[in-house]
């Protein structure tokens, strides 16, 4: 008895040696990923087709087992190891299985890694040939949401900004009617009319600038622009504001600086610095435009003593209809686009604006534009401090 006990024994400790042996050297199951030259149980030419796919892609076997998944799948966090990570995909990938039905829907994935948002994805579902293996195809939807949520809030701003403007215009002429017997106050509500139509125009002017530039096409007209003659017809449009509140506009720098561009652009931008500069600023202050080459670029600054921008507010000023006091941008005859203009003209150059400010004591505005030719150069020599008033 003790003896076929202790044979039992001996057997049983054998077979766990052989299992464990064998689980040694049996590599466990390979799954799959790009770049492997076989496809394993894949139905031919499948592999080839999900390798030029763009889509994240992932076959699961009848069991469920990831059997294939692209790189951008796992980075995703879709897959991991052989297990589909979705709970709401994989029970997709079943249904399809069950009735062999091509089935697509929008799915959120909880970001794998700590911190990490989670990724919408757009994905279809399919039967891959006869042996209960399922093709799940997932498309990265994060920016093409980001994208419509921009273009609604816009075009919720744009409706609300045209609103305003557009609902005083029809209550101004319905006072004009009931006034008609008094024409001081025909007069008056007129040209309130008229203050009201010159913002809508300014509204629609800014929209359609900032529509051009926001278009395929970088720059429409690209050339060799003087930075002085762009200057003086943005300073030139400026001028009767500046007089109105005796602000003293004032040139200095670098003449003779070239810029490679679009004038009109450039002076769109410049026109709206300059004039939010004095928008911005109190009676009898200065504004300074200041020019200087900077290596393959051209420095343009625009530097008031207004009343400078909140630093929580500084990171948002280039934003579409971002104002630090709306009831202040509207006064001044403000559209709320003036520096996204500014913002988009600067990147349509492959330049960039910055921004220096503080409360109370001013702000100076730098576009950076390309050199034309590679290389700022001042064809005529420095000149001092000039004013243009
Ligand atoms: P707006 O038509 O309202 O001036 P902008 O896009 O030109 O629109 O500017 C956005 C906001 O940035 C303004 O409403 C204002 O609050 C602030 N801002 C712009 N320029 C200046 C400046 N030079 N000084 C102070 N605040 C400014």
């Amino acid at each position: 008895m003790a003896l076929s006990l202790a044979a039992l024994a001996g057997f049983i400790v054998g077979a766990v040696a052989v299992l464990y042996y064998r689980h040694q050297i049996e590599p466990p199951r390979r799954v799959e990923d790009d770049g492997d030259a076989e496809a394993g149980a894949l139905p031919h030419g499948v592999a080839s087709v999900l390798a030029v796919l763009p889509s994240s892609a992932v076959v699961l076997d009848a069991r469920d087992r990831v059997l294939r998944a692209s790189s951008a799948a796992r980075a995703f966090g879709l897959v991991k190891g052989e297990r589909l990570m979705a709970a709401e995909l994989l029970a997709l990938a079943r249904q399809v299985r069950r009735d062999g039905e091509i089935r697509e829907s929008e799915i959120d994935v909880a970001g794998h890694k700590f911190g990490q948002e989670s990724t919408s994805f757009a994905v279809r579902v399919a039967p891959l040939g006869s042996h209960g293996q399922v093709l799940v195809l997932a498309e990265d939807q994060t920016e093409h949401r980001r994208v419509e949520a921009v273009r609604r809030d816009f075009v919720a701003n744009v409706s609300h900004e045209l609103k305003t403007p557009v609902g005083a215009l029809s209550l101004l002429a319905e006072t004009i009617q009931d006034a008609s017997d008094d024409p001081e106050a025909v007069d008056r509500f007129a040209s309130r009319m008229q203050h009201e139509a010159a913002r809508l125009t300014y509204l629609v002017q800014d929209l359609i600038t900032l529509s051009r530039i926001q278009g395929a096409e970088p720059i429409p007209t690209p050339g060799q622009v003087s930075i002085d003659e762009a200057v003086g017809d943005a300073i030139d449009h400026c001028n009767t504001k500046a007089v109105a509140k005796d602000i003293v506009l004032v040139t200095g720098g670098t003449e003779g600086l070239r810029a490679w561009g679009d004038d009109e652009l450039l002076v769109t931008a410049l026109r709206n610095l300059i004039s939010n500069a004095i928008a911005y600023s109190p009676e009898h202050t200065r504004v300074v435009v200041s020019v200087r080459p900077a290596g393959d670029s051209v420095e343009i600054s625009v530097s008031d003593q207004g009343i400078g921008i909140p630093e929580d507010a500084l990171e948002r000023i280039f934003e579409r209809f971002f104002r630090v006091d709306a009831a202040r941008s509207r006064a001044t005859g403000g559209t709320g686009l003036g520096l996204a203009i500014v913002k988009h003209v600067a990147n349509a150059h492959a330049g960039e604006v910055s921004v220096w400010s503080k409360e109370g004591s001013g702000s100076t505005f730098t576009l950076r534009l390309p050199a034309f030719g590679g290389t700022a150069v001042a064809v005529p020599p420095p000149s001092p401090l000039e004013a243009v008033k």
